[in-house]
């Protein structure tokens, strides 16, 4: 999913709970002057994660590392590192996954951690998991409280905005199509055919075939796409949004078919691109009569559309339904 069209969300009210073996009778009655495992230490913390998730994590070691050290009682820096800490003795690692399971409890938890005192010790590395898929705020709420645990934290302890286990937790989840942000600053788009390598008496019907899968979005590609979102057919290539270009060697593909090369910014280094700035849709060895078939559904992905939100027209494999009139 590209976390560009990601602007709104769902909630999810979850335990964000789970945590360790160590029981809190394990945990009564120890030890005079024992210390945590982790006590005096700068512990290497790696991310098994995007970027994004790496940077979150890393916010998260610095609220303990920061407001968050009063509430530990011994002193401690949780230091983030790059990498995947094969090159390093880690003593912590954090691994984004999609679901988190076998916590030690029966309640659904987005993360997962050991609670270590000094009668425990500590298992190096040890493992935390986080539930990816959760907004930025979400991601980082469940890092603090799983470090929270790390630090031999429980859910009764302060701070409560972090060790309580019942939070609301939001995803990334997509909004509906109709209310979906754009993956491009403006919905007015332009769209241009750069055809100059085709036979001449090609590329009329080249460019046509262009403009029948723009007037399906004028349309509203079935509902498929935001209501203000605009395709407008232009003449000149290197002012278009989105050229449309039919090649024989394509660099997005080896076989017939088309392919889009997006360019745009990644403004929070999450590997997705969140602004487009351009596309370049390649048909290659396509039949003139499926091109528009072809180009509607590289369209359809460069407003944001992809997967099982392709409306039912462009899923087809039927080489016959994706030549002529494929739509009204
Ligand atoms: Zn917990």
């Amino acid at each position: 999913m590209n976390s560009a069209v990601a602007s709104a969300v769902l909630a999810l009210v979850v335990l964000t709970a789970g945590c360790s073996g160590v029981g809190d009778l394990q945990q009564s009655g120890l030890v005079g002057d024992a210390e945590h495992p982790l006590a005096g230490e700068t512990v290497t913390v790696v991310v098994d994660g995007t970027p994004r998730e790496r940077a979150v994590t890393a916010a998260a070691a610095q609220y303990w590392n920061g407001a968050g050290q009063q509430y530990v009682e011994f002193n401690v820096t949780l230091d983030v590192v790059a990498g995947d800490g094969s090159e390093r003795d880690p003593d912590v690692v954090v691994t984004y996954t999609e679901s988190v399971t076998d916590c030690g409890d029966d309640e659904f938890s987005a993360g997962c951690a050991p609670r270590p005192n000094a009668s425990t010790g500590l298992e190096r590395p040890a493992d935390i998991e986080v539930q990816r898929g959760l907004s930025n705020e979400s991601t980082l709420l469940v890092a603090k409280h799983e470090f929270g645990h790390l630090l031999g934290l429980r859910h009764d302890d302060e701070p409560q905005s972090v060790m309580y286990h019942e939070r609301d937790l939001w995803t990334r989840d997509r909004p509906n199509a109709s209310e979906r942000a754009l993956p491009w600053d403006d919905p007015a788009l332009t769209v241009a055919v750069r055809n100059g390598s085709l036979p001449a008496e090609d590329r009329v019907a080249y460019r046509q075939e262009v403009q029948y899968a723009l007037a399906y979005f004028d349309e509203g590609a079935d509902g498929a796409v935001p209501s203000n979102l605009s395709l407008q057919f232009v003449a000149d290539p290197s002012a278009a949004d989105i050229v449309v270009t039919p090649v024989t060697d394509s660099a997005c593909r080896d076989t017939r078919g088309s392919c889009s090369t997006v360019q745009g910014t990644d403004p929070d280094e999450d590997g997705a691109i969140e602004t487009y700035r351009r596309v370049e849709i390649e048909t290659q060895g396509v039949d003139t009569d499926a091109v528009s078939w072809h180009v509607a559904r590289q369209l359809a992905q460069a407003v944001g559309v992809a997967g099982d939100e392709l409306p039912a027209a462009l899923t087809t494999r039927d080489p016959e339904q994706r030549r002529g009139q494929w739509h009204g």
